[in-house]
C-alpha cells in the first residue's frame, strides 16, 4: 500500500471504506427486513429429465425492500454470513419453505422441497434444533425436506461434518451437495459424506457445448454420482439441446429457466396444478 505513493493509498483507503459502509447499511437494512418479515421465499421446480415432470423445489430467498428493489441474495448472503444475520435468515427460509411444503402436501403435491445452507449455517450448533422445530411447526413429514450443502462447508472438519450430516440424516432429511466440481473436490472425500443428490454447477451446463472436454467432464460426474449410488441433478439449464443431452446421458433431474424461474408461491401453486393434472 505504501509503495503506492499518498495518491494510490487514498483511493486503495476510500475504497475500502467505501465497502464497509455499504455492508453495514446493507446489514442494517437486513436485520430491519427480518424483523418486519420482509423476506420471501420463491421456488424453482426440479424436473425429471426423461418424464418432464417437477419431482421437487428449491427453495430461494427473495428480499424486496421497502421501496420494493429486489436485493440478490448473492449480494445480502455473503454480508448476511459475516455478521451473523444468517442465522435468522435461514430459520426465516427453513420455517416458510416447510409451512409452503406442507401445504403442497396437504393439497395433493407431496413435493420435496430443499433448502441452501451457507457454511455458518451449517457450523452452528444450534442447527440440529432449528431443523426439529421447522419440522414441528409446520408438521411435515421429514422425508420431504431437503438439504444443499456445498463442499466448503463439509471440508473444513470433515470427522465433524459427517457426524453433522448423519444427524441430520438420522431425522430423514435428505441431503444434497450443491455446485458440484467448484469447490476442492476430492473423489476421497466424496466417499465418505452421507449423501443423496449430486448437484452438477451451472458452469459445466454452460460451456457444455464449448467442447468435448465439457462433455466429458458431465459425463463422467454423472457416471460417477451414480457408482457413489447418488441421484443427480443439473442445474441452469437454459437450451433444449442442454436437456437433449441430458437425457442421452441419464441424468436423473434438472433444473432451469427452461423449464421455469423461481416462483412466488402462488404462481407455483398453479404450475404444478398443471404439472400434475
Ligand atoms: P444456488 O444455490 O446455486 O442457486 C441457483 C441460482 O441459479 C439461483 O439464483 C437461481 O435463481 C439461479 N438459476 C436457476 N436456474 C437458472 C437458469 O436457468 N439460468 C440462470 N442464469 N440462473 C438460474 P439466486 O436465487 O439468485 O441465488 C443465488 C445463490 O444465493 C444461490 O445459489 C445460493 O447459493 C444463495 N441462496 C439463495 N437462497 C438462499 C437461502 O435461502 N439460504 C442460503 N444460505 N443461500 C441462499
Ligand atoms: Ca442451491
Ligand atoms: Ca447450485
Ligand atoms: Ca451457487
Amino acid at each position: 500500500v505504501q509503495l503506492s505513493g499518498r495518491n494510490g493509498y487514498r483511493f486503495y483507503d476510500e475504497k475500502l471504506s467505501n465497502k464497509t459502509a455499504r455492508d453495514f447499511l446493507m446489514e442494517t437494512k437486513l436485520r430491519e427486513a427480518l424483523l418486519s418479515d420482509e423476506l420471501q421465499v420463491y421456488y424453482q421446480p426440479r424436473v425429471d429429465s426423461s418424464s418432464g415432470s417437477i419431482v421437487g423445489l428449491e427453495a430461494l430467498v427473495r428480499w424486496f425492500d421497502c421501496d420494493g428493489k429486489s436485493i440478490r441474495p448473492d449480494e445480502f448472503i455473503p454480508i448476511a454470513e459475516d455478521s451473523g444475520l444468517i442465522t435468522g435468515v435461514g430459520e426465516v427460509v427453513l420455517h416458510k419453505a416447510c409451512a409452503h411444503a406442507k401445504q403442497l402436501c396437504d393439497a395433493g403435491y407431496p413435493l420435496p422441497v430443499s433448502v441452501n445452507l451457507s457454511p455458518k449455517q451449517f457450523e452452528d450448533s444450534g442447527l440440529l434444533n432449528i431443523l426439529d422445530d421447522a419440522l414441528f411447526n409446520s408438521g411435515l413429514d421429514h422425508s420431504l425436506l431437503e438439504l444443499e450443502i456445498t463442499e466448503n462447508a463439509v471440508l473444513g472438519n470433515l470427522a465433524e461434518s459427517i457426524k453433522t450430516l448423519e444427524l441430520i440424516r438420522s431425522r430423514g432429511i435428505k441431503l444434497l451437495l450443491d455446485d458440484f466440481g467448484t469447490g476442492y473436490s476430492s473423489l476421497n472425500y466424496l466417499m465418505s459424506l452421507p449423501l443423496d443428490f449430486l448437484k452438477i454447477d451451472k458452469i459445466f451446463m454452460d460451456k457444455l457445448f464449448q467442447d468435448t472436454k465439457h462433455e466429458n467432464i458431465v459425463e463422467f460426474i454423472i457416471v460417477l454420482a451414480k457408482s457413489l449410488g447418488l441421484k443427480i441433478i443439473a442445474e441452469g439449464i437454459e437450451e433444449p439441446e442442454q436437456l437433449d443431452y441430458l437425457k442421452r446421458k441419464c441424468c436423473d433431474e434438472y433444473q432451469g429457466y427452461l423449464f421455469s424461474k423461481p416462483l412466488p408461491f402462488e404462481s407455483l401453486l398453479e404450475l404444478v396444478g398443471d404439472n400434475f393434472s
